[in-house]
């Protein structure tokens, strides 16, 4: 039998070919062209105001918190509150700024609670950053409410939200800065390659340049305004190549058309889970999501999680988990988190295989495998 994978992309194989030729065919791979329909393309999908193509996420969320920063006058060493279960990007992003992460808690959403963030606020803090894990947008709404209140920004890391939606709406509205991953194995794959929509007109002309060098106008730009190649430029700032390609772009486009239907399935996949979990009692329960949500991921709290994985593992099933709490890592210890809430639900966390080509047979494979390891357990 087949190994299951934790994340498989699944690629419209033809149809992806047929807009990278076209990128060929005029010969531009580049900045520009395929950029600017999927950044039109995603405007449309999203209802957000604007969105940036950018090669990463993680690029994405360092522009969001630099530029935030500087316009809100930032100093080093304020404070963001985000939360330790996450990939490390994430913290990473304040760290390249010069802030300060501060650690919230996490509840059985996997999503920062608004009661812990309530707790951490100081007057050196500024921002909040919110990640919808696997695609839930559980506590979003409220925690956009703090931050009205309290007069701080919301930054909202959506890696795994292409296609989240609130009450119909697509998420990212609630955010002064969305930054989306379209990374090879998150719900909207190409190769590496991410959008950052800020709400504000001047950030998203400012990221424009920041994230390519400095740079005040693009090569694309230029060529098209004047008909020919012009190389007269003017650089503001200290930028980043952090531009994203017309080849992932002509890749991101294809999979745009497919995304809610592919999270359509993946919902379908998570009721199957729930469905057929719903016997193990105590020993694994499914975290819940929001109706809207991509199910980017299907998690489950289990018991004696280690050994779980390691049985199914024999059993050609490769489940995941996201995410370790950062805390664990050397460079985001802290003295208390040992004893936190987060961390012992993060000891518990297992990914399951969430993708599009398993079937309801696949489905019933992995659960099978759970069930062994704890029928052998009694
Ligand atoms: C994948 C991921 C990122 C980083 O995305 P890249 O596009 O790979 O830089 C950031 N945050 C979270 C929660 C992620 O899962």
């Amino acid at each position: 039998m087949e190994n299951i994978q934790l994340f498989v992309p699944t690629y419209r194989i033809d149809e992806t070919l047929a807009e990278i030729r076209e990128c060929l065919q005029i010969g531009w791979t580049g900045l520009g062209f395929k950029t600017d329909k999927f950044e039109k393309a995603w405007v449309e999908f999203t209802g957000l105001r604007h969105a940036h193509f950018i090669n990463s996420a993680t690029a994405g969320l360092h522009l969001a918190v630099e530029l935030l920063g500087e316009q809100g006058g930032w100093k080093p060493g304020d404070e963001i509150i985000t939360t330790p279960i996450t990939f490390v990007s994430t913290n990473h992003a304040i760290l390249y700024a010069g802030f300060t992460p501060v650690f919230a808690d996490i509840d059985e959403s996997l999503n920062i609670s608004p009661g812990s963030i309530e707790q951490l606020i100081t007057d050196r803090t500024r921002a909040v950053m919110f990640v919808g894990m696997g695609g839930n947008p559980h506590h979003l709404r409220a925690v956009m409410q703090i931050c009205r209140n309290r007069n701080l920004k919301l930054i909202l890391d959506a890696a795994h939200m292409a296609g989240a939606r609130i009450g119909g709406f697509h998420v990212g509205i609630e955010a002064d800065v969305t930054v989306f991953s379209f990374q090879a194995v998150k719900n909207l794959p190409t190769g590496d390659s991410g959008m950052a929509c800020f709400a504000d007109a001047a950030l998203d002309t400012e990221a424009r340049k920041r994230s390519w060098l400095g740079i005040n106008k693009n090569t694309f730009q230029r060529t098209a305004q004047l008909g020919s190649y012009r190389w007269e430029y003017d650089v503001e700032t200290v930028g980043y190549k952090y531009n994203g390609s017309s080849i992932m772009a002509a890749i991101g486009l294809v999979a745009l058309r497919y995304l809610d239907q592919d999270n359509a399935y993946r919902r379908q996949i998570a009721a199957w889970y729930d469905e057929l979990l719903a016997p193990m009692g105590g020993n694994v329960t499914p975290v819940q999501h929001d109706p809207g949500s991509s199910r980017h991921l299907y998690q489950v709290f289990a018991k004696e999680r280690d050994a779980l994985m390691v049985t199914m593992n024999a059993a050609g099933v490769y489940p995941g988990v996201h995410y370790k709490d950062n805390r664990m890592y050397r460079m985001y210890e802290r003295p208390d988190a040992d004893q936190s809430s987060t961390r012992k639900l993060s000891e518990q966390l297992v990914s399951l295989p969430m993708h599009l080509r398993l079937s309801y047979a696949d489905v019933q494979r992995v659960v099978s495998s759970i069930f062994a390891f704890y029928a052998r357990k009694e």
